[in-house]
């Protein structure tokens, strides 16, 4: 039912715009080169050791539907790397997930838990499901399946799967009932993003947001910025997008656009944020918000605005769009939401990019808490959460910043380096496999 793949072609034909991963892998290689891994540990398969996933575990599910009626769906669990500690990240459902999406998305998850120094490594799952057309009943089914197949494969010192697109607190709590009833063991930390009554933490829910917009306000504090008063664009109404628009509104700054998958307006005056989250939980998406007009979907990422927050799929902001860019600053919510190309013309335009491996980082980091809090069976308060996730974000933020002065680079080019630099270290350490 299931097997493995590796991916121990290195070198590929493929263009940009062709697969995430190779593009991925290929930026990877980039940044990886002032760090001269080859010739100042020559023979010791860095940096290879970090561009080929661990470990690609792909299967098939079947789910018998409500009536009757039996279908198939492709799965997947992308263990990246471990150097640094259990695999660590979320779980897609979403029809567009394949393999080469989930191992990108697995391959960052590593050097996002290296930025901001928890102690994992990088993993993803996913399903390609149009999951919001099932059942509450189905989805249950198919979360349960899924993890059973993988209960081999988790667990709170191997692999540690959390919410991601289309997933949340309610099928974190499918899959740990799943493991408890496969395993026989009730073990909390081995998912992060649960439900407060199963052992989650306080803080989970808007971390990936919050995140994002705490090393924002970091940057635009540096660059003299007042956030009241200040505009932003919001593209993707989701978990992240929602947290991250109710953490700028509460710092003053009027979200004057925002987009779905469904539909994009607009409101000079701004959005009221909390009623905007109340009406898409009643009508399913973003569309006719009272007092707001309806706009093209494009025009969220080319808004005349002060901030930009993509929050939503990869490849948003593309070479066709980075041109038209017009906000000062990106805080990239979602994974990937920028082509190399694009980071490269944002970068020569002077727009200030917040790359995804330290703006989400927010996500993983209050899943670490979870997990450091499920290990010991005792909770924090929300002010504990909120104050360790504050000062380990602006933490991460500024040696990156300092990182990207120091060397005249991107802010991303800045993140990898450090990650890489930590993980390499790590892997030499450990010594060869
Ligand atoms: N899916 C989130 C991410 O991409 C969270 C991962 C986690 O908490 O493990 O960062």
């Amino acid at each position: 039912m299931s097997a493995t793949s590796d991916h121990s072609r290195l070198e590929t034909s493929h263009d940009e715009g062709v697969s995430v991963f190779d593009r991925a892998r290929k930026l990877f290689l980039r940044y990886a080169e002032p760090l001269e891994l080859e010739t100042r540990h020559p023979g010791q398969g860095l940096p290879e050791r970090l561009v080929i996933p661990d470990k690609s575990i792909i299967f098939r599910l079947s789910l018998q539907m409500d009536d009757g009626s039996i279908r198939f769906f492709q799965a997947y669990r992308v263990q990246f790397n471990d150097e640094r500690g259990p695999y660590k990240g979320g779980v897609r459902f979403h029809p567009d997930v394949t393999l080469d999406e989930v191992t990108a998305l697995a391959f960052w998850m590593y050097i996002k838990t290296a930025v901001v120094d928890v102690p994992f490594g990088g993993a993803k799952g996913g399903i390609t499901v149009d999951y919001k057309s099932l059942s509450r009943a189905e989805r249950e089914r198919l979360t349960k399946k899924f993890a059973v197949v993988l209960c081999r494969e988790v667990g709170q010192e191997v692999d540690i799967p959390a919410p991601d697109v289309n997933t949340g607190e309610q099928e974190m709590a499918w899959m740990l009932d799943a493991w408890r009833n496969t395993t026989g063991v009730y073990q909390r930390g081995a998912v992060t993003g649960k439900p407060l009554d199963l052992g989650g933490s306080l803080g989970r829910r808007e971390a990936t947001g919050k995140g994002g917009v705490i090393v924002l306000l970091e940057a635009a504090r540096e660059a003299g910025i007042d956030p009241s008063g200040a505009t932003a664009a919001v593209q993707g109404w989701g978990n992240a997008g929602q947290y991250a628009a109710l953490e700028l509104a509460k710092h003053g700054v009027r979200i004057i656009t925002v987009s779905d998958s469904q539909a994009a307006i607009r409101s000079r005056d701004g959005l009221h944020v909390p009623a905007l989250i109340d009406h898409k939980q009643q009508t399913g998406s973003v569309a006719h918000f009272p007092g707001s007009e309806p706009v093209d979907h494009g025009t969220v990422l080319t808004s005349k605005c002060d901030f930009l927050i993509p929050a939503a799929l990869e490849d948003s902001i593309d070479e066709t769009v980075a041109p038209h860019v017009q906000a000062r600053f990106i805080s990239e919510v979602a994974n990937g939401p920028t082509t190399p190309r694009a980071s490269r013309m944002l970068f020569d335009q002077g727009v200030t990019v917040i790359p995804d491996v330290l703006a989400n980082a927010g996500g993983v980091l209050v899943s670490y808490f979870e997990w450091v809090q499920n290990r010991q069976e005792y909770y924090w308060s929300q002010e504990d959460v909120a104050d360790r996730m504050t000062t380990k974000m602006k933490s991460a933020y500024e040696q990156v910043a300092r990182v990207a002065t120091e060397n005249a680079v991107s802010l991303r080019q800045a993140a990898y380096q450090i990650a890489i630099d930590r993980v390499a270290r790590a892997a030499l350490e450990r010594g060869g496999q």
